[in-house]
């Protein structure tokens, strides 16, 4: 949805705050499709069921950071997000300051 309608994470951030909660479940649920942090060294086996905590935002259970395969992952790329370890230090919009 963002990916060839955006330049910068700012744009992302406005144009996910014009969307409805509806549209949002529907764009994740395409990131969670490409999301690496299910074979991520600091989310295997912690037991940890949820990702694409770019979005999401901090992992409730994650607590240790073993390594972060974000910077590869498309969806870094696609939401022209520049931060790591979304999981324990907060999404994109929380590491940017935005919110
Ligand atoms: S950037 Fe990181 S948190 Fe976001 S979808 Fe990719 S691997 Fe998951
Ligand atoms: S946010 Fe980064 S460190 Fe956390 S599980 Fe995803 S890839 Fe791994």
């Amino acid at each position: 949805m963002f990916e060839n309608k955006t330049s910068s994470f700012k744009e992302v951030a406005d144009a996910m705050k014009k969307i409805s909660k509806k549209e949002i479940d529907a764009e994740l649920k395409k990131l969670d499709t490409l999301c690496f942090c299910p074979r991520c060294p600091t989310h295997m086996g912690t037991g940890e069921k949820t990702h694409t905590f770019c979005v999401r935002g901090k992992s409730r259970i994650i607590r240790n950071e073993k390594g972060c395969l974000c910077p590869a992952c498309p969806v870094q790329a696609n939401l022209h997000l520049t931060w790591v370890y979304y999981c324990t230090r907060g999404s994109g919009m929380e590491q940017s300051g935005m919110k």
